[in-house]
């Protein structure tokens, strides 16, 4: 940390987790490491009377940089990372069952807690569905404190890592034991949307007016398919863009995969590749998740090959931990609309053409589905009960 000038206000926070940041971040010895969700990017300006659906990356980077953070980095940088390990496991599987092999279909996405929360204790007999892949967030965690930790030659205890989150379950992903090396957390502190715009306005930084700031390297470079995460069927979509082009050995004719994209609560897809019926769903709200996890307990008739759940109605642009917005659908819209903008804005739209993620492998991972990369980068599930 390198600054302490938020810290005099410390008294006067109401109980969240701030004040753990704000003592981080005054701690001259430790290394501050920020890592922004792909969905909090398009939803903080409201905080600052911003219209919905304004994208202020570079003013949330320029931000935090003043708040004093050492790094900033993005979660969408390990989005890709994501994509590449569950893409990985996606195409394994669809390879088995090719081959007539007996494989665990449909994989289910793993990168919403409180859709794995719900899983976890729902559906207990299903537990070898979900993709192993852990979260972003977790993904990032562990790509922090491993391999950035060691590049600078730091213990890992001495790092702080803070996740900037649109969502509250992603602090209960924080304290999975499974996050965690010899108890010491991969990411330290979940702060929500909300959180980091009120630590902000503690600080008196005038965000409104803030230059446009650039994350930091190598854990700040990311491609149109990771900032789509944050909104439903964006995983699905990021997913598709990636193994398309893997199995075809081609570049995919048109990115978009329309199907997938909306606000309908079950949107069900057929998608062709290497001549193959390959069936996706995408579930939002978990009344909606529960209808589909039935199905396929029931045999699944549809055939699904990958589902998509997302808790919050939206996608994460609709979490808990975001600006309030009563459910208005057209803030949702805005949001969402601004995330779409964001992609295709981007020169590189497939996270397998991130040149930070190959180097990441090159140097570190090997290759995706690697050991190293299983041990850092992969979790497991069990029963829990009802959180
Ligand atoms: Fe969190 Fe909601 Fe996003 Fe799930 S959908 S990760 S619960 S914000």
């Amino acid at each position: 940390g390198q600054c302490v000038a938020v810290c005099p206000v410390g008294a006067l926070m109401e109980k969240d987790d701030t004040d753990q940041v704000i003592k981080a971040l005054a701690d001259t010895d430790m290394t501050v490491v920020f890592q922004t969700a792909p969905a909090t990017r398009v939803a903080i300006g409201e905080e600052f009377g911003l219209e919905p659906g304004t994208d202020v990356t570079g003013k949330l980077v320029t931000s935090l940089k003043d708040l004093g953070a050492d790094y900033v980095f993005d979660t969408d940088f390990a989005a890709d990372l994501t994509i590449m390990e569950e893409g990985t496991e996606l195409i394994d599987r669809l390879n088995k069952f090719l081959n007539g092999e007996k494989t665990a279909l449909p994989l289910l996405t793993s990168c919403c807690p409180g859709w794995v929360n719900f899983y976890e204790s729902n559906y207990p007999d299903m537990l070898d569905l979900p993709s192993t892949a852990k979260s972003p967030q977790g993904m990032f965690g562990a790509v922090a404190k491993n391999y950035f930790a060691e590049k600078l030659n730091i213990d890992r205890k001495k790092m702080f890592v803070v996740s900037v989150m649109p969502c509250t379950a992603k602090k209960i992903e924080a304290d999975r034991e499974e996050l965690k090396e010899d108890g010491n957390p991969d990411v330290d502190v979940v702060l929500t949307t909300r959180e980091v715009a009120r630590l902000i306005k503690l600080a008196n930084i005038d965000f409104v007016n803030l230059p446009d700031g650039d994350y930091d390297s190598p854990l700040g470079e990311s491609t149109g398919a990771a900032v789509i995460f944050g909104v439903t069927g964006g995983v699905l979509e990021a997913a598709l863009r990636t193994v398309y082009e893997v199995l075809e050995k081609k570049t995919l004719p048109r990115v978009e995969f329309e199907a997938v994209r909306g606000f309908d609560g079950l949107k069900v897809a057929t998608v062709t590749i290497v001549g193959q019926d390959i069936n996706v769903a995408v579930a939002h709200g978990l009344s909606n998740a529960r209808k589909v996890m039935e199905e396929i307990k029931n045999g699944n008739p549809r055939n699904l090959h990958a589902v998509e759940v997302m808790a919050c109605p939206g996608g994460c642009i609709g979490g808990g931990g975001q600006p309030y917005h009563y459910g208005d659908g057209d803030i949702l819209k805005a949001r969402t609309n601004a995330t779409y903008q964001i992609d295709e804005a981007k020169v590189i739209r497939k996270s397998h053409e991130n040149p930070a993620i190959k180097a990441l492998y090159e140097e570190y991972y090997e290759e995706p589905g690697s050991e190293i990369a299983h041990h850092q980068l992969h979790t497991r599930y069990t029963y829990r009960e009802r959180y």
